[in-house]
């Protein structure tokens, strides 16, 4: 059996991440590091956002930056534009992510990756076993689990965000590249929360994505056709072509408990429980939680190599979910009553949960909307 000082099932973004910031580190560089993924960093690409005041330090920086400093929200009612002030919105494909550190770990002999499945993966004493498909067992002194199925068992029960989207490119300017749209509200009867999401490249090419947070399976060709009518009205029954298509499902939960419980075992990505609950952003969190995991690494400090989430913000992600579940409806105007009367820098900054108290006190209170309070008198924890 194979030894190795640290085993990543899973190399999606949260395994690939982790190894960048391993490889980063002057004590762990030259570890032993073992990635097992059955896509063998062939994944299909993907578009992620976030938001921060730079480029974050993985961004892969041989591609083009697409960067935003403006975000909008848009019903049939009102427009909501606002500037982002200090923090900028920063897009990248997965693809550039995956193939920017697949060629930096070329450079490392002690990492090997193979193209396989994890079937089990248990910790006995001070040491994790791992059974794989067809390459047998491997051992090593700590495990970083990202594998997880977001339809089946505990998700099916559970809110997800269900999204299709494209990349879009029209015959004449139809966008305004300097600014997202976050959601732009559609006008009809459905008791889900959805939206459109634009991300616009160009003038004439933008991502358009049409999301739902539903509990129930969705499928791609009911969310094309919402995508399809909405993409025939903002051209004005122009031809487009679909230069890009991706789809995906996000959990939505403050209870991803992954089963396996050995502190040598540490789940990581969404299946730590990384994706935030309320809007399914996962990337930026996902690098603030590797560089915390190398750090506690090289610290040797075994308590601490699990992250844990801050009850606080567990708290706000439930008023949002149960309103969610219970009200989606009132979901629209609470987006818009929340960047309406505080600064989109600040709202931003407390959805990536690095906001003090004083500041999440302030901003709530600005509130006007009951809804809020509702969802607090009637509290509970999806
Ligand atoms: C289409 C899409 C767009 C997104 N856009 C954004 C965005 O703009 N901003 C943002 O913040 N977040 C976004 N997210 C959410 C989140 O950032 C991503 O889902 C991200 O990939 C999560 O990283 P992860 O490592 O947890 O999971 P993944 O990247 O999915 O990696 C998990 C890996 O585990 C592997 N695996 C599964 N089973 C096994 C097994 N048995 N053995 C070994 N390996 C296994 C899989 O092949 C996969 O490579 C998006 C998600 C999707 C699906």
């Amino acid at each position: 059996m194979e030894s190795y000082d640290y085993i990543l099932a899973g190399a999606g973004c949260a395994g690939l991440s982790l190894v960048y910031y391993m490889l980063e580190s002057k004590q762990l560089k030259n570890c032993k590091i073992l990635l097992i993924d059955p896509m063998g960093g062939n994944i299909p690409n993907k578009t992620w956002c976030y938001w921060s005041e730079k480029p974050l330090q993985i961004h892969p920086l041989k591609s083009e930056i697409f960067k935003w400093s403006n975000l909008s929200f848009r019903s049939d009612e009102k427009t909501l534009k606002k500037h982002l002030g200090d923090l900028q919105y920063f897009h990248l494909n997965s693809s550039d992510f995956f193939n920017s550190i697949l060629d930096k770990i070329q450079h490392f002999p002690n990492v090997t990756f193979i193209k396989d499945s994890v079937t089990d993966l248990k910790s006995f004493e001070d040491k994790v076993y791992l059974n794989t498909s067809s390459s047998g067992e491997f051992i090593a002194d700590f495990a970083f689990d990202s594998r997880l199925n977001p339809t089946g068992g505990f998700f099916d029960k559970h809110l997800k965000q269900i999204f299709s989207g494209w990349t879009i490119e029209s015959e004449t300017d139809l966008f305004d590249p300097e600014t997202i749209t976050m959601m732009d509200f559609p006008k009809n009867e459905s008791n889900k929360f959805h939206f459109f999401y634009l991300l616009p490249f160009t003038k004439n090419k933008a991502l358009v994505e049409f999301t739902v947070y539903s509990v129930e399976p969705i499928s791609e060709e009911n969310l094309e056709v919402e995508l399809r009518n909405y993409l025939t009205k903002l051209t004005r029954n122009q031809n487009f072509n679909i230069v890009f298509r991706e789809t995906g499902i996000i959990p939505m939960s403050t209870q991803i408990n992954p089963t396996i419980t050995s502190e040598r075992i540490i789940p990581i990505g969404t299946n730590g429980g990384w994706t935030k609950a309320s809007t399914g952003y996962t990337f930026h969190t996902i690098q603030k939680n590797c560089i915390q995991l190398v750090e506690n690494l090289e610290s040797g400090n075994l308590k601490e190599y699990r992250i844990f989430k801050s009850s606080r913000f567990n708290f706000y992600d439930n008023i949002l979910l149960n309103i969610a579940y219970k009200w989606p409806k009132s979901l629209q105007r609470l987006f818009f009553n929340l960047f309406e009367t505080s600064k989109a820098e600040t709202v931003l900054r407390f959805l990536n949960e690095e906001t003090g108290f004083a500041e999440e006190l302030k901003m709530l209170s600005k509130l006007r909307f009951k809804i809020f309070i509702k969802s607090l008198l009637k509290y509970e924890s999806h």
